[in-house]
């Protein structure tokens, strides 16, 4: 069997063009413009790049872009005052600190001050909480794009075994609770468990968020699986330089899997799509508008 290849690139690109109707409606309707704020501290060119990435689809989008670029060395009051600044800024409806932080900073401290409301990668202890007890939240964006994938293949995911191969706060432990949600049987593995391999074969949904390059291979994937490769791993080439490969071993899981997620053109277009949504969803809620259902849901 060679699995159906998951375009997330164009999933993300309908989800943009979703995101700016509602954008041209609501400054058309109600003369709102959706604004996000993003701040950066330090040089970390990874995160420089996904900034300027995100600051440009927003302008696309039609919505405000607000970029924030504070040196390495900025203080921990410096930036919470920042926050604060933007929690008051009426046309800031979404705001994200591009992490990882410079260490001096205590991540944290900084994401729990930011207003839950505007916390658009919900992150802020609140919505995690939220999310977790099935009220409604601001829901993390990778994962967030992961789920969307997911419903958009197989429709519902009631009853379904779905093992995520990572618990980070940002990926693994998010995915986990959407799939929860909706109803699926969820296996939550990570660096200590044991035969790991068996656990994954059992999953009828499988999503890979480890930061290992390649690492889950055809053989522990159960034929006709969904997979998800969430892994972003840059590799050196046996020729020079360097190629970007995901967790799973697409060679090997693409023989097995009923469909997959390719890397690149899997999940990582989905998530800055996803938070361009959220930013929409935020904007609607704190001007007591209904959020706009053929988004996200
Ligand atoms: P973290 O490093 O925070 O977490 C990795 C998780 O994988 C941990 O829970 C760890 O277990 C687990 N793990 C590590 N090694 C193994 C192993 N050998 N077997 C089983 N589990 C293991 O990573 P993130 O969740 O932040 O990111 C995961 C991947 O997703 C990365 O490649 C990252 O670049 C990518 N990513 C992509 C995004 C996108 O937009 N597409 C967005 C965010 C991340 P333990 O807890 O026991 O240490």
């Amino acid at each position: 069997m060679v699995a159906e290849r998951i375009d997330g690139k164009e999933f993300a690109a309908g989800l943009r063009s979703k995101v700016a109707e509602h954008v041209s409606r609501l400054k058309s309707d109600k003369g709102l413009t959706p604004g996000l704020a993003v701040v950066l501290v330090g040089e970390d060119p990874a995160s420089q790049v996904y900034v300027r990435s995100k600051g440009r689809q927003t302008v696309e989008a039609g919505m405000k872009s607000f970029e924030h670029k504070l040196s390495d060395d900025t203080s921990e009051a410096e930036l919470l005052a920042l926050i604060d600044q933007l929690n008051n800024d009426a046309d800031v409806h979404g705001i994200l600190v591009q992490l990882p932080l410079p260490k001096h900073l205590n991540e944290s401290l900084v994401i729990n001050a930011i207003a839950p409301e505007k916390d658009v990668d919900g992150f802020h202890i609140s919505n995690v909480g939220r999310l977790a007890t099935g009220q409604s939240a601001m829901v993390p964006c990778t994962p967030l794009g992961c789920l969307l994938l997911l419903r958009d293949r197989l429709g519902d995911l009631s009853g379904l075994n779905a093992v995520v191969v990572g618990r980070s706060n940002i990926v693994g432990k998010p995915m986990a609770q959407l799939l929860l949600a909706k109803s699926c049987t969820v296996t939550v593995t990570h660096s200590r468990t044991r035969d790991i391999e068996k656990v994954c074969r059992e999953a009828d949904i499988l999503v890979a968020a480890v930061g290992r390059p390649e690492m889950v291979k055809g053989s522990w994937i159960k034929p006709g699986a969904t997979v998800i490769d969430v892994g972003i791993n840059w590799i050196e080439k046996p020729e020079g330089g360097t190629r970007l490969v995901g967790d799973v071993d697409y060679d090997s899981a693409s023989q097995i899997a009923g469909a997959i997620t390719p890397v690149p053109g899997g999940v990582g277009p989905m998530t800055i799509a996803c938070l361009l949504a959220n930013t929409v969803t935020a904007c609607c809620r704190s001007n007591g508008l209904e959020a706009p259902a053929d988004l996200v849901n």
